[in-house]
């Protein structure tokens, strides 16, 4: 049996709610990240501040997706980085 988790791994109701009503007056406006328009039929995204206490507003989902990822790679590699050496 498999269970949805769809809530879980998103961003949940209230986000996915401020997102439908954004969304269409995201297209035609510019991309936050890469200054391109957002034109129907691509992906977008709600963008959020970093605390999520407020939204920065649509981007494309995979501008966003490829922030998010780079944000996540650069807090893994400080997080194993090896700095000291005791020896
Ligand atoms: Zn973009």
């Amino acid at each position: 049996m498999a269970r949805r988790r769809s809530s879980r791994a998103g961003y949940g109701w209230k986000h996915r709610q401020a997102r439908e009503q954004l969304l269409p007056y995201a297209y035609g406006r510019l991309c936050h990240f890469c200054q391109k328009p957002m034109l129907r039929g691509q992906k977008l995204d709600l963008d959020h501040t970093d605390d999520r206490t407020s939204y920065r507003g649509m981007t494309h989902a995979s501008c966003n997706r490829a922030a998010g990822a780079r944000k996540t790679n650069a807090a893994r590699r400080a997080a194993s980085d090896p700095k000291s050496r005791d020896w």
